[in-house]
Formats: C-alpha cells, structure tokens, sequence
C-alpha cells in the first residue's frame, strides 16, 4: 500500500494542484463571458474535432491540465449554448449566476446529501427549500419535499407514494407483499401526458394498456367532461404546462372531484408549476393546491443548473414511507435525512444550488421571471404572426408553437434555423399538425435575441419558398 503523500506524488498532483483549479475557472469564465457570441448550434467542424476524444483507453494518465485543455478545445466548441439568449428547444431553460456560482462551491465541497450526519448544510438548505417552495407555490402547510435529478425521477417518487397509499387503504402493504396479488388501482391521465409519466407508471407496474386515457382538448388540456367517475381507487394524473402548447389543466374541477371522491391527484408541473408563484397565473393555476402530489424542475423556469428536479407531496408520510429504507450503519438524526424523500441515497447535494437561487431571486424575483417568461413568448410570437406565421396555440406560459407547412417543410426549416447558430428551436407534432416549438424559458433572453430569431425564421422561410 502506498500511501495518500506517495500516490500522490506518483500522480504529479500536489504541484499543479491550485494552478489546476485556476485553469478550469478561466476556461470556465471565458466561456460564460462569450455566451451570446456563440453559435447557439455547434459549428459542422465544432462537430467534427469531437473525434479527438476516440482513442483506446490509454495506459497511462493524461496531465490534468491538458485534459482542461482537451475539454476548453474541443469540448467547449461542441457544447450547445443553451445558457444564452437564444436558446428555445425543449423545456431546457437557463442558469442564473447565483446558482451557477453556488454549485462551483458545492461541488468543491462535494456533499453527500443524504443524511443530516453527512452533510449537517445539505440537510438544513434542503429544509429551506422546502419551506420556501411550498409557500410560494400555495401548497398546504406541512408538504414535504424531495430533491431529485428532475421530473422523471420526481414524478416517479409521487406516483409510487400515490399507489402505496390507494393500495393500503384497500388493506394492502404493496412494498411488503408486491404487486403481484394487489388489488387493482385505476390510473387516469390525459392522452397527452407527458411520456416521462408512462415511463414512470411502467416502471411501477401499473402497465401501460390499462391506463384510462382521457382526450384532450384542442390546447391540449384534459377534456374534463370526458374524465371517468373517480373513486377512492383512482390515481388522476393532471398536468401543469402541456409540453407542447404550455395549457394547464382545469384543477379547480378535477381536484374538488377528485378530493370529494377520495382519488389522489399527481400533477406534472415540469415548467408550469413555477406559475404558483404568480397572481399574473391564477386563473391557470386555481385550486392546484388541491392535489395531493406535484413534481416539478427547477432547472427548468426556475433556473437553476442541471440536475434539479423537486418532488412535493402533501401526505410527508406517505411519501416517506414509500422511500424509506433500513441499514444497520444507517444513522438518522432528529432533524432532516434527505435519503427518506428521494430514490436515491448518495447524491449531490444540489438543495445548496436550489436555496441560493430562492434567496438570489425572492418571491418577487421568481414572480417577474415567470411573467418575464410569458411576456417575451407573447411578444415572439406577436413578431412572428406579423412577419405572416401561424401560430397554433393560444400562448398562455411560455409555449409557442409555430405552424410552417407539412412535415417535410417544417423539418427543412427547422434544420436552417438551427444550421443557422442564431438561435435554436426543434419540432414536435399534435392533432397530425407539424410544427416548430419555441420554449421561452430563461432569464436571458431579450427583445433583441428575439427580434434575432424572428428574422432567422424569415431567412429560412424564404430559403425553402424561394420568397
Ligand atoms: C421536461 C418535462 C418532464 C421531464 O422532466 P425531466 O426533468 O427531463 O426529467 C416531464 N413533464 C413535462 C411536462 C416536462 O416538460
């Protein structure tokens, strides 16, 4: 055995040690400084230098210094520059620099989250977190919070507490006898739930077929006429922001349904559920706190880096009872273990990056970024309509999805825009309509990196009609 000092030397660490850390923060610096230069898209040469990275497994170690340097080369060139302005694919949104900077600290401190004894701050910040997002949201007093890589593994948490606690109130413990010999449950959602939501009700075995699969309305909400009986047996899935049209489904009938009946309502609010923190929002989000489950990201509208994704349930028992687990070196302490709200046990403690996002924005900051959001996807999609698109959905958050022809056309446009660097936008598909779909979601972007993108999508128009 050798020991640390010996390796160590062995590995030429101690010497470069700071310069190393200074390099990085360069690298990293000069990258944040020149972010709205950037070709949102990486360049066809960005692209093809990735392929300095294929080589065998080398036998040796590389100086860490010129691994920085690999990375500032040819991996910072073939980054998408999503924290910039003009980045509008998927959901993805930006990172705000106090929980940029925040999470550079956390990760020199390096954390395991997931007992209060192994990490005293992660145990208390997550506290925090809780508190703060519940009440800024309106949810009922006393809902517990997990901390999780985003909406998949959030979602995930909340539908295996829902079905624990539908099956235990029919007299089974489905965590200790299976699910093999349970007694059905009946899941309800919108055929236009997310495929993160399927995911997660297969990997819980409550199967895919079996699902009562309700038709959506012409945004994309729930068509709640045509939402079958719920009963005491029913878990109703609903959501807060439809991932191609933004649309919030009607909580304010569906929840008081579901609530008089007994049946527990989860509702994915990936980006939507941020609106909770407006007044701009209330005729959306009414009676939202009447669920009984939320997930939601706040490395999406919130800003914060990746991963950040919150689990929040109104029944802590329940949600802690789903998650909970046993180990002979397991040391729980009096105040919070975040291990009991998540899937996971080791992990990053990413509630510091979290906190320091709340307090960076207050409840005021996160209320303008919201309706920032949805004010600069009006005026994106006012520019668009006047320069002769169609827009397909009524821009209630953050959504836009713009109409530019068949299949064929619309993906040709959408791979000039892209081609272009401007700015970044994908495709998608509802009712057997293509289209382009524009997601407002940081706290960058400007008038002016939208007037950018407006004309990026003239330019492309006119390249495929010859106009
Ligand atoms: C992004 C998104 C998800 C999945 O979230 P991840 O953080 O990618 O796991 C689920 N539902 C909706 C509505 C989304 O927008």
């Amino acid at each position: 055995m050798t020991d640390c000092n010996d390796l160590c030397n062995k590995l030429k660490i101690e010497s470069t040690e700071i310069n190393i850390y200074e390099k990085a923060k360069e690298y990293a610096v000069d990258y944040i400084k020149n972010i709205d230069s950037r070709c949102v898209n990486p360049t066809d040469k960005a692209i093809e230098d990735l392929s300095y990275f294929i080589e065998d497994f080398p036998e040796n170690g590389t100086k860490t210094l010129e691994i920085l340097r690999l990375l500032n080369e040819y991996g910072s060139p073939a980054t998408i520059a999503q924290t910039g302005g003009r980045y509008f694919g998927f959901v993805n949104g930006g990172a705000i620099p106090a929980a940029l900077a925040t999470k550079w600290i956390a990760d020199v401190w390096d954390q395991n989250a997931a007992l209060n004894v192994m990490s005293p701050v992660a145990s208390i910040l997550e506290d925090i977190c809780e508190r703060w997002i519940v009440e800024l949201l309106g949810l009922p007093h006393g809902t517990a919070a997990g901390f999780v890589s985003g909406s998949s593994a959030a979602t995930l948490c909340g539908i295996t507490a829902a079905r624990n606690y539908l099956l235990k109130n029919k007299g089974y413990d489905v965590a200790k006898h299976g699910l093999f010999n349970a007694p059905p449950i009946r899941v309800v959602l919108s055929e236009e739930a997310h495929s993160t939501v399927f995911k997660a009700l297969s990997i819980l075995g409550l199967g895919s077929e079996r699902i009562e699969k309700v038709k959506s309305d012409n945004q994309g909400r729930i068509d709640y006429t045509q939402v079958p009986p719920l009963d005491n047996n029913t878990l109703l899935i609903l959501q807060a922001g439809n991932v191609n049209t933004g649309a919030f489904d009607n909580f304010d009938v569906l929840c008081k349904e579901a609530n008089e009946k007994g049946a527990w309502v989860h509702i994915d609010g990936a980006f939507g559920l941020w609106a909770a923190a407006s007044n701009e929002f209330s005729n959306l989000t009414k009676s939202l706190y009447l669920a009984d489950s939320w997930s939601t990201d706040a490395h999406k509208t919130l800003n914060v880096p990746y991963d950040c994704g919150i689990i929040l349930c109104k029944n802590r028992k329940a949600l802690t009872d789903a998650l909970q687990m046993e180990g002979s070196y397991i040391i729980y302490s009096e105040k919070r273990d975040n291990l009991l709200y998540t899937m996971e046990m080791s992990r990053r403690a990413r509630g510091i990056e979290l906190w320091a996002a709340l307090k960076s924005l207050g409840k005021n900051g996160i209320k303008l970024l919201v309706d920032n959001l949805r004010e600069k996807a009006w005026y994106f999609s006012e520019q668009l309509k006047n320069s002769g698109f169609e827009i397909l959905n009524d821009v209630c958050f953050n959504q836009i999805n713009v109409y530019v022809g068949d299949d064929n056309i619309t993906q040709n446009i959408i791979q000039i825009i892209q081609k272009s660097g401007v700015c970044w936008c994908g495709g998608a598909k509802r009712a057997g309509k293509s289209f382009i779909r524009i997601s407002v979601c940081s706290y960058k972007t400007t008038y002016d990196d939208i007037d950018m993108s407006v004309k990026a999508f003239v330019e492309a128009r006119s390249k495929i009609y010859n106009i």
